[in-house]
């Protein structure tokens, strides 16, 4: 199985990008989850045409003992088995405490043992890595990190800070870093920044997206690229990058 985390600065791309990922591998015949990690619950929206799935802590509060696997996830475009975590009302509690309560629940209903996907791809927030949101980094929920970074300061700075967060938990077997995911943004200097960058941490630009008004029309119409505009060239660009990330994690 392969779980890969995708981390990146605020408004990056990732749920964009994971949710195009997830879509390729699932057209390739691969059996996919999304888990969101994210307590705004938006990162499967554009695989399920728009729709609100209640979350796992939403769930967890409403329906305690009596809660079901089949209530956690929630087939989209191609397939792909949409979760979402969830978290506390803005301003109310703490986010990445529901993290671990909603990733502990999906372990405890044996979400994988029972849907047995052959990738599980976590779409995580990558300002705040405190324990919450660095939590699919550990206890062997993902084994690959993929960041993803335009050639802006912010993010480039957030993604540094996610590769130290990899680096520190390398010692006790949990995720390993897998590779950079470039997501244009065409500023000044931007293959070399992040390829500077991608040294600096020890791995690679494992791939790179160019920044595409296809991507901002599919979301308009809450529809991962891959199905609004499966000819267009940015849907090759998913599936390009798709068979180099299934390359970086070994398949
Ligand atoms: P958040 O941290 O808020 O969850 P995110 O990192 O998941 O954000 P997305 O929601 O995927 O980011 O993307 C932010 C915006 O950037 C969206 O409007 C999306 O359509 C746009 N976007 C992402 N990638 C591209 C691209 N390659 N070309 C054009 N627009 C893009
Ligand atoms: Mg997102």
């Amino acid at each position: 199985m392969i779980k890969m985390a995708i981390y990146g600065k605020g408004g990056i791309g990732k749920s964009t990008t994971a949710s195009n990922i997830a879509a390729a591998f699932a057209q390739n015949g691969m059996r996919v989850m999304q888990i969101g990690c994210d307590p705004k619950a938006d990162s499967t929206v554009n695989l399920r045409g728009g729709g609100s799935v209640p979350t796992v802590l939403e769930l967890i509060r409403e329906r305690g003992a009596a809660l079901t696997l089949e209530e956690l996830v929630t087939p989209g475009f191609a397939g792909v088995l949409c979760v979402e975590a969830g978290g506390p009302a803005p301003g109310l509690g703490c986010a990445g405490r529901g993290i671990i309560a909603a990733m502990e629940k999906l372990k405890e209903k044996r979400a994988f043992e029972i849907y047995k996907p052959d990738a599980v791809i976590y779409d995580v927030l990558g300002d705040v890595v405190c324990g919450g949101f660095a939590m699919p980094i550990r206890e062997g929920y993902a084994n690959k990190v993929f960041v993803v970074t335009s050639g802006e300061n912010m993010a480039l700075h957030a993604a540094a800070n996610i590769a130290e967060a990899v680096a520190n938990f390398r010692s006790r077997g949990y995720a390993t870093l897998g590779g950079i995911i470039l997501n244009r943004r065409n500023v000044p200097r931007e293959e070399e920044k992040v390829a500077e960058l991608a040294s600096d941490v020890g791995t690679k630009i494992v791939g790179a997206l160019d920044f595409s008004p296809t991507v901002q029309r599919a979301e308009e119409i809450s529809k991962t690229v891959l199905e609004a505009f499966p000819e267009s060239e940015m849907a090759g660009e998913y599936r390009e990058l798709a068979r180099r990330l299934l390359a970086a994690c070994g398949e």
